[in-house]
């Protein structure tokens, strides 16, 4: 994987959720972002839905739960248009 995967940013609008999972592989999740053109895994193009981390964390594979822990985590690292959100609150 030494090619930059590129994102889409996605603004967090008041009551929906930060996550984005691909239901048409539900392998891939993405932290106020969604991969384009497509998605890496199966390369589906707007399979992408909001979900939460609880939601996730109820129906999702352990894989999927790890990822959407993963994808917060890096998210969390990257200065930009998330933090201003989250300070807003
Ligand atoms: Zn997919």
């Amino acid at each position: 994987m030494s090619a930059t995967q590129s994102f889409w940013s996605v603004s967090q609008r008041a009551g929906e959720p930060a996550y984005r999972v691909c239901m048409s592989c539900l392998s891939e999740v993405f932290y106020l972002k969604v991969p384009m053109p497509d998605c890496p895994t199966c390369h589906g193009v707007s399979t992408y839905e909001a979900f939460t981390l609880e939601a996730i964390r109820d129906w999702g594979t352990e894989d999927l739960i790890a990822k959407a822990g993963i994808a917060q985590q890096e998210a969390s690292l990257e200065p930009g248009p998330a933090a201003s959100v989250k300070s807003a609150d």
